[in-house]
């Protein structure tokens, strides 16, 4: 298995480095739990999307749950992304970065009121629509404040994305979307509300796929649709294929960015639809592999049927384990000769369910840093403070040189907003 994250994480000797920059350095100089991302990696998984779509009209949007951070969003705003996302807080964190609204996408199956309502008043691209209820609160909302919605119908095309069950979404047992048998319908509607404008047809059926064919499904039936609803005089003009897009995290083999635009640009020119424009969700495969959860040793804890690593990251700032009981690399940050017993590496926080890997052949000895690798994607964007544990810094290296872009939370900030019942 190759080493996931590579070519921006390798071994120098015994020393795990990340842009060359040593990652026990690093940890020792900024504390731990870090996450340490590459900008290079990230920029260059842009880099990947944009050569495969060039020369045809396309917007790339970064689906920004993945990862957060203005200094991450600030990268994709200079590298030419748009973004999607989910919500009002999301399109404060684009502009933040510098970003524009005219580039921003809006998806999410529960918009509110108020979120509507700022979105339009930014003056967002495009709100991807997934069900007949937002459909016409949109509109009232629109025409409230005096603008005009562009709308996109996210629509559920019931295919299996062959991924986890809680990361699969385009099944049609699933919340997402406006069922394919209700879209032609859900079309007409729109075109007669007086606050929107129908720009798009949209669909996102999952996360961590590995294979072409899912999104060649997909495509093929968001294309059936398009055909059904321009017959009825409705013009689309873009299609949005969603993200989804896997990565490596032990020995999946995902398609190249490259390698899934080109398949998807081909079926689309083979049904004569090429001079739509294409749009794309990608998140995790943009971020993901680019970053490492750097994490102290605190005390090993042999015993009868487990042997326990204790690690000062837990839960609280790793969450997929726990949550999708993901598999997760777990390399020391400089290797130690010597045996290598079985490790189940747990955090602190008080849940038996607080791990972040099991089973692990780690040789390592209290005060050791640890990095658990493709931590870059809904890793620091799910932390909480859960145990009353402030989140961790966030690093980020930049021409090899790294730049803190998160301070770590101080306990103080945990209970800024909190207020003592006053005294009678
Ligand atoms: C989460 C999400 C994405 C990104 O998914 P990845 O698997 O991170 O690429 C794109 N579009 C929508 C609507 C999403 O909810």
């Amino acid at each position: 298995m190759s080493l996931p994250g590579a070519p921006y994480l390798a071994r120098q000797g015994a020393d795990l480095q990340l842009d060359g920059c040593s990652l026990d350095a690093l940890a020792r100089e900024f504390g731990t739990p870090l996450y340490v991302y590459s900008q290079r990696a990230m920029l260059d998984a842009v880099a990947a999307y944009q050569r495969a779509l060039a020369g045809r009209p396309h917007l790339l949007c970064y689906a920004m749950k993945a990862n957060p951070s203005l200094a991450v969003l600030q990268t994709f705003v200079q590298a030419g992304c748009g973004f999607d996302i989910v919500s009002a807080g999301e399109l404060e964190r684009v502009l933040a970065a510098g970003g524009s609204a005219s580039r921003v996408v809006f998806s999410g199956v529960g918009k509110t009121r108020a979120e509507m309502r700022r979105a339009l008043q930014a003056g967002v691209r495009c709100f991807n629509v997934e069900s007949q209820g937002e459909l016409e609160l949109l509109s009232q909302q629109a025409v409230a404040v005096g603008r005009t919605a562009q709308v996109s119908l996210r629509v559920n095309p019931d295919v299996d994305a062959g991924t986890h069950p809680y990361i699969s979404t385009g099944l049609k047992d699933n919340k997402f979307g406006i069922a394919h048998d209700q879209a032609v319908a859900s079309y007409r509607r729109a075109a007669s509300l007086p606050g929107l404008q129908v720009a798009g047809i949209d669909c996102h059926i999952g996360s961590q796929i590995t294979q072409v064919e899912p999104y060649l499904d997909a495509l093929d039936r968001l294309l059936d649709l398009v055909e059904a609803v321009e017959a009825e005089g409705i013009t689309i003009r873009h299609v949005d294929v969603g993200g989804g897009l896997g990565i490596q995290y032990g020995t999946e083999a995902p398609p190249q960015a490259d390698e899934l635009v080109t398949r998807l640009l081909q079926r689309i020119d083979a049904r004569g639809h090429g001079h739509r424009e294409l749009l794309m969700e990608p998140g995790r495969s943009l971020v993901g592999n680019a970053g490492v959860l750097l994490t102290e040793v605190l005390y090993l804890k042999p015993g009868a049927s487990k042997n326990f690593c204790i690690v000062d990251a837990a839960m609280n700032d790793l969450m997929r384990p726990a949550m999708y009981q993901a598999w997760m690399a777990i390399e020391p940050c400089h290797r130690r000769d010597g045996a290598a017993p079985t490790w189940d590496v747990v955090g602190p926080v008080c849940e038996s369910g607080d791990w972040l890997g099991r089973a692990r052949e780690l040789a390592v000895q209290p005060g050791d840093m640890l990095a658990v690798l493709s931590a870059g994607a809904y890793a620091m964007a799910m932390a909480s403070n859960y145990n009353s544990r402030a989140r961790a810094a966030e690093v980020m290296l930049v021409d090899g040189q790294p730049v803190l872009i998160r301070e770590r939370e101080r306990l103080e900030d945990l209970m800024a907003s909190e207020r003592l019942i006053p005294r009678p």
